[in-house]
């Protein structure tokens, strides 16, 4: 069975968390943009920096800057027999790219699974969020607070607060979702591959609810 999956949900859904556990297990890489687009800023490379100017304030960035690099990404052996595509599309012309850089070699999406989370909860989790800037694990100072402030569990690194994570980019990352983001539903819906999950239980009810999505069972 291939696994062609994209995770769709506003920023603050859980996708990034589900999409890493996931890919794991089905043993395919994790595409995520914000991932590859914040690693590109930090070092310093001229797509990154101009990336970053989009980033720090919320808003997108350019369509052709991203779908470059995951055209790109999933050109690399390791795509071949599926991914996880998480932050990736975000806008209809994105959707667009991706069918046609599917299509050049005959393939298609499997599945398009997406997190359904109120706004209230949105705002709640990504305004509490810290990130650890060595190993990338998010924690959240209500739900799932570090054992010592500012250090990571698992390395010991720093934790931050993205900066796309303050409270007036957070605003703005959500009215982007909903303008630009939000009308890919109706664009996967038509092409019947949409299949809704909450994304308000546990770690591992949501897990179960994206795997029954994508499989068609909620067991590993
Ligand atoms: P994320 O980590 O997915 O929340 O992404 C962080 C930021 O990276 C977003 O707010 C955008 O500025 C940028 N970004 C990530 N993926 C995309 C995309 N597919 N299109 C445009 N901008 C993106």
């Amino acid at each position: 069975m291939s696994n062609r999956i994209i995770l769709l949900g506003a920023p603050g859904s859980g996708k990034g968390t589900q999409a890493r556990h996931l890919a794991a297990e089905w043993g395919v890489p994790q595409i995520a943009t914000g991932d590859m687009l914040r690693e590109a800023a930090a070092h310093g490379s001229p797509l990154g920096l101009e990336a970053k100017r989009y980033m720090d304030t919320g808003g997108l960035v350019p369509d052709g800057v991203v779908i470059g690099l995951v055209a790109e990404r999933l050109a690399r052996p390791d795509a071949k027999a599926g991914f996880v595509l998480d932050g990736f599309p975000r806008t209809v012309a994105q959707a667009e790219a991706l069918d046609r850089i599917l299509r050049e070699p005959g393939l298609s999406l499997d599945r398009v699974a997406f997190l359904d989370v109120s706004r209230a909860e949105l705002l709640r989790r990504l305004t509490g969020r810290r990130v650890c800037r060595r190993c990338g694990a998010a924690y959240h100072l209500v739900s799932a607070p570090p054992q010592t402030s500012d250090r990571c569990d698992a390395c010991k690194g720093e934790l931050y607060q993205r900066e796309d994570d303050a409270p007036a980019a957070v605003a703005r990352r959500l009215d982007v979702y909903e303008k630009q983001t939000a009308p890919l539903l109706a664009y996967y819906e038509r092409g019947g591959l949409l299949a809704a999950v909450r994304g308000e239980g546990s770690m591992d009810d949501v897990t179960a609810g994206i795997r029954k999505a994508v499989r068609g069972t909620g067991a590993a």
